[in-house]
């Protein structure tokens, strides 16, 4: 199964992807995941993309799309994948397609996470990210038995530096500028399956795994 996840940042694309991925046993590609670990490892790539992550404005195309086929041209991708984070944009959408193009392959399904502003900022202030595994907890709706540290792996949580106010609202507006194009884009391919994910996480995961039964 080939999906890609669309929604706002906060909308649970990261949650959902992880355990998706698991229980389909496929590939989770999750774009800043891979930038973060760039950047965190002082990386050319991560060096270059910290100061607009950051800012919570978007990486460069150009920098994106060498990451994105580099990942492509790994074997795990063959089993399936679950991409998180990208496209962002028109564009970004074309530049997937040249790349699947290139591999005899293409997208089953773009799944597309809606929910409103309120949720997301409540969701992001208080997202709380695994140093060691990625695990994501939050400080009310979903805290870590022990505080401060990731319940599967032992490490320590910390905030992500883009999960402030002001960078999430400017997030939310760069990801309004593009997304109707997008969402239009895979409408007219026929592939976009729109769901609320203002919900539990764990009723959108099903909601996710019934379409998918549908497609199989
Ligand atoms: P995310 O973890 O998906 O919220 O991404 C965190 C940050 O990484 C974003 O705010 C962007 O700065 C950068 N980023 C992730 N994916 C992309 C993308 N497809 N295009 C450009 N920048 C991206």
């Amino acid at each position: 199964m080939r999906i890609i996840l669309l929604g706002p940042p906060g909308a649970g694309k990261g949650t959902q992807a992880k355990t998706l991925a698991e229980r389909l046993n496929v590939a989770h590609i999750s774009t800043g995941d891979i930038l973060r670990q760039n950047v965190k490892d002082g990386t050319a790539l991560g060096r270059q993309a910290k100061d607009f992550m950051e800012r919570g404005a978007l990486v460069p195309d150009e920098l994106m799309s060498k990451m994105l086929s580099d990942r492509f041209s790994q074997p795990d991708i063959e089993k399936g994948f679950i991409l998180d984070g990208y496209p962002r944009s028109l564009a970004q959408a074309k530049t997937l397609e040249e790349i699947f193009k290139q591999r005899n392959t293409d997208v089953d399904m773009v799944v597309y996470l809606d929910s409103s502003d309120k949720v997301i900022i409540q969701r992001l202030t208080g997202r709380l990210v695994c140093s060691g595994c990625g695990a994501n907890f939050h400080i009310t709706n979903m805290p870590p038995k022990e505080k401060g540290i990731c319940d599967k792996c032992g490490k320590p949580l910390f905030q992500r530096t883009d999960d402030k106010e002001e960078t999430i609202k400017k997030r939310l507006d760069v990801y309004k500028q593009e997304v109707s194009g997008l969402i239009k884009h895979y409408q007219d391919k026929k592939k976009l399956y729109s769901l609320d994910a203002d919900g539990e996480a764990g009723v959108v995961l099903e909601e996710i795994i019934a379409l998918t039964k549908k497609m199989a």
